[in-house]
């Protein structure tokens, strides 16, 4: 299990700082995000610290979304939710704010006021090309 000193998520899945835990098991915790985006807001966390998704371990992720599900399903009822979104930021350019891996779960309600993200567009043939880009880069 590695772990960062430094790090606030740790601490809080060491115990040292408090924290409102709503599932814990071996590998996972989740627990309420202290400034909800929604009440509810959730913040799934692999117990093992790693910066962000690229570099936690696959089993952790699987294990993660396990819990995404899960407490998804709890906090919809909870709630009285309409629906939710997962989200995960992935470095600062993102919105990542905390460098150990998180999955944001966050309630949302009908006309909650929250905009989803814009929606733009590819130019002609471009599409194509942006798709070779990212096939030639699949590991
Ligand atoms: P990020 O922007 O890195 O994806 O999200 C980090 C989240 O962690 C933010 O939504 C923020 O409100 C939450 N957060 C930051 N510090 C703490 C803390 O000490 N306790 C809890 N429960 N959440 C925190
Ligand atoms: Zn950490």
């Amino acid at each position: 299990m590695k772990k960062d000193d430094n790090c606030i998520f740790c601490k809080i899945i060491e115990g040292k700082i408090p924290a409102a835990k709503v599932y814990e098991d071996e590998k996972v915790l989740a627990f309420l995000d202290i400034m909800p985006v929604n009440k509810g807001h959730v913040l799934i966390v692999p117990k093992s610290h790693s910066k962000n998704i690229l570099e936690d371990d696959d089993k952790d992720i699987a294990a993660c979304m396990k819990v995404v599900k899960k407490v998804s399903t709890a906090v919809i009822k909870a709630m009285k939710a309409d629906g939710f979104n997962i989200g995960v930021n992935t470095e600062r350019a993102a919105g990542q704010a905390i460098f150990h891996t998180h999955f944001h779960v966050i309630p949302r309600f009908q006309n909650d006021g929250l905009h989803h993200w814009p929606s733009g567009k590819y130019d002609g043939e471009e599409i194509t090309k942006v798709k070779q880009l990212i096939i030639k880069k699949i590991e």
